[in-house]
């Protein structure tokens, strides 16, 4: 195989030794077509760069008829179908779950969420959502959804193969959200796949925290997998994107509904989505190695009730996430000991490397006040105290947590 073969086709194999290759390797190579990226003179650039246009020009009317009557599909027609700038990253994130079809990027996770869901539900349809769901998606779900006659009905996340039960005549979609927004239940995955399989019945996953280093969703049977591309894909904070990616049979109705909505990522925002995912494996890595050492020193502190990370044992669902995840990230909430809001806002104010702000995934750390128990319907939780949401970077953890024991005497006052 000639070295410029050497990109995301070919279900990741990259040489005729038909050995598959690693997920580092192909986060390095993933997306970076030939004819992406090559000059006509040979040779070529690294990574694909930044295709922008709307306009399309066609070299005679017979050359644009041609054009409109065939399939569009990584071929160059207008703007809004995107340029080889879209198409790398998509192609990039399809070869990283394995069995998947198809990709689309949207311009926020957000907008991902809203294109999966209305490829899938009709007026008259139910939609099954997690209890723990992303607050906006449950936003969606309470004022679009509901708007075009789309039944929403909470479920808790820790329900498992109990989903059965809460399947009925008109469900046609079930969300997933693993491990939840705040409160990192780990759910069931397989168990709720397995249920709505046999009722023919359409699952999706938000697998921003996981991405599909620590959780192939295609592999594990879900049909549409979401992520918030802003978070661990552009990695930096300086973007805004969204992805689904699509398994077996519902790319098409994927790609169809998000064209009727007029769904473009901006390339400028995909060429940041690509550059990012290029170093996404070391910092995952990093991530996860950083957040556990602080979790685990949270979990000795007598100022912390509970640690609520899915790889350490206080967090429901952990025995799940023992069985079913690679690895875990940088994002988790902790449960102080009694004390009151003000307190919590002593700790977090106090806090200097941690900045304060939504979001997470990006190189910097940051310490948020969360209160699950206001964005839940259906499941009431009892907490011994406030809780605080960390997202840990790429800074030293050592120099984290002497923050956080500043933070933490902060708090007590
Ligand atoms: C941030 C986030 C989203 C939304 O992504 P945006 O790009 O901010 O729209 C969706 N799901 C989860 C779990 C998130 O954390």
């Amino acid at each position: 195989m000639g070295r410029r073969s050497r990109d995301s086709q070919g279900a990741g194999r990259v040489s005729a030794s038909d050995r598959p290759i690693g997920d580092a390797t192909r986060l390095v190579s993933a997306g970076r077509r030939a004819e992406w990226t090559h000059s006509a003179e040979g040779g070529g650039i690294v990574n694909p760069p930044v295709w922008r246009a709307s306009t399309i020009l066609y070299d005679s009317v017979q050359h644009l008829r041609d054009a409109a009557g065939r399939d569009t599909h990584h071929r160059l027609f207008y703007g809004r179908k995107g340029t080889p700038t879209q198409w790398s990253l998509a192609d990039a994130l399809t070869s990283l779950e394995p069995g998947a079809e198809g990709t689309f990027l949207y311009g926020s996770g957000v907008a991902a969420i809203a294109a999966a869901l209305l490829s899938v539900l009709s007026p008259g349809d139910e939609l099954l959502l997690p209890d723990s769901a992303y607050d906006p998606t449950r936003g969606m779900a309470m004022g679009l959804l509901k708007r075009f006659g789309i039944a929403t009905r909470f479920y808790d996340p820790l329900v498992g193969a109990g989903i059965a039960d809460l399947i009925g005549d008109t469900t046609r979609a079930i969300l997933m959200e693993s491990p939840g927004s705040l409160s990192f239940e780990v759910q069931d995955v397989p168990a709720i796949v397995a249920a709505a399989k046999a009722r023919g019945v359409t699952t999706l996953l938000d697998n921003t925290w996981a991405t599909p280093l620590f959780f192939p969703a295609i592999a594990r049977g879900v049909d549409l997998t979401i992520l918030a591309c802003t978070k661990y894909v552009v990695g930096h904070s300086d973007a805004m994107l969204g992805s689904v990616t699509a398994g077996p049979g519902h790319f098409k109705a994927l790609r169809d509904t998000s064209f009727q909505l007029g769904q473009v990522a901006s390339p400028d925002d995909c060429w940041l989505g690509s550059r990012g995912l290029r170093t996404m494996g070391v910092r995952l890595k990093q991530h996860q190695a950083s957040a556990l050492q602080i979790a685990q020193w949270l979990k000795t502190r007598p100022e912390v009730a509970q640690v609520l990370h899915p790889a350490l044992p206080d967090c429901p669902g952990h025995d799940i996430f023992v069985r079913d995840f690679k690895g875990s990230s940088g994002l988790f909430s902790f449960v102080l000991n009694g004390g009151d809001n003000g307190a919590r806002a002593a700790l977090i104010d106090t806090l200097e490397l941690f900045g304060i702000g939504y979001s997470w995934g990006g190189f910097e750390s940051l310490a948020l006040p969360v209160d699950p128990q206001r964005h839940r319907s259906v499941t009431d939780r009892a907490f011994a105290g406030p809780m605080v949401r960390l997202q840990i970077g790429l800074e030293d953890p050592d120099d984290l947590i002497a923050d956080l024991e500043r933070g933490l005497a902060a708090y007590r006052g």
